[in-house]
């Protein structure tokens, strides 16, 4: 059943650690749009892991990361930046990490309310699982031992969290290059190997949230906008697939539908046209 929506923790935006992970072609078409809309209420929750440098952010100061993993899609760059999201993230003292792409939306007060019905620190793996069934890795310890292993993973696309408390068991297998060297052992991309190893090597499960949201799936089907936690956009055979909200930008001024839903979410915007008055 649903997890209970009673708070068990209190608990604020400044116990969230947010890692935006981007690449340096993304910064104008992708992480400017972010910028102006929900990482715009949370810049010191934010943290951007990109690969390379950019002179227009440097306003950001050290909330831009450049992580100087190579920019390219290749499994390695992609777990080169995941190690560094972790590690910074375990320097922050914060109590969650929560991982995110350049194309999701996070409605960081839905994500603090989800979050405060776990506690940090116990172990919570949280997200939604992109596949029906858990996926089927070749784990290789050494040249010639291999052993097939199954376990679920979070989809990187929809964002997912993990509790300081989990976070802190992942050490041996993501600390200090250890996760560039473990996601090697099972070759497969950054999320999957986190789900390695929280479930495959921990034995943790991961908690599945339907209020987290890829563009792997049919967003238009997606309701209730302000409860959820993240949003995503993108194109399925030459058509947009976004969310549905009405206003108050057209399609064509907000192509993505983040700004309609951040002017739902915060009216109070400066750039939000003024609602209807009563
Ligand atoms: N990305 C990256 N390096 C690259 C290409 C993509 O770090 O060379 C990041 C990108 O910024 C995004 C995520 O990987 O946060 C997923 O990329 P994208 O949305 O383009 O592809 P998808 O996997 O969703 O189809
Ligand atoms: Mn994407």
């Amino acid at each position: 059943g649903p997890p209970p929506s009673r708070p068990v923790e209190s608990l604020s935006v400044a116990d969230l650690f947010i890692a935006v992970k981007t690449t340096r072609p993304n910064h104008r078409p992708r992480l400017d749009l972010l910028l102006e809309t929900w990482m715009s209420r949370n810049p010191q929750q934010t943290y951007v892991f990109t690969d390379g440098d950019d002179d227009k952010l440097k306003r950001m100061g050290g909330h831009l990361i450049n992580t100087n993993c190579s920019a390219s899609h290749s499994r390695q760059a992609l777990s080169c930046k995941m190690a560094q999201e972790y590690s910074v993230f375990l320097n922050s003292g914060k109590k969650w990490f929560c991982h995110v792409d350049d194309d999701n939306y996070v409605n960081v007060g839905s994500l603090v309310k989800l979050l405060s019905q776990f506690r940090h620190t116990q172990d919570v793996y949280l997200g939604r699982p992109s596949l029906e069934r858990p996926i089927q890795a070749t784990e290789r310890l050494g040249s010639t031992h291999q052993k097939e292993v199954r376990f679920w993973f979070a989809t990187g696309g929809a964002g997912f969290c993990l509790s300081r408390g989990l976070a802190l068991k992942m050490s041996p297998w993501a600390s200090d290059g250890a996760f560039m060297v473990t996601a090697e052992q099972i070759r497969l991309p950054d999320d999957c190997t986190v789900g390695y190893i929280v479930e495959a090597l921990l034995g943790v499960g991961l908690t599945r949230s339907p209020l987290f949201h890829s563009h792997l799936e049919n967003l238009g089907l997606v309701s209730e906008i302000h409860h959820q936690v993240t949003l995503s956009y993108g194109t399925v055979e030459g058509s947009r697939n976004t969310v549905n909200v009405r206003g108050p930008f057209t399609k064509n001024e907000d192509p993505t539908r983040f700004k309609s839903v951040h002017c739902l979410l915060y009216p109070d915007t400066a750039w939000c046209p003024p609602g209807p008055r009563t």
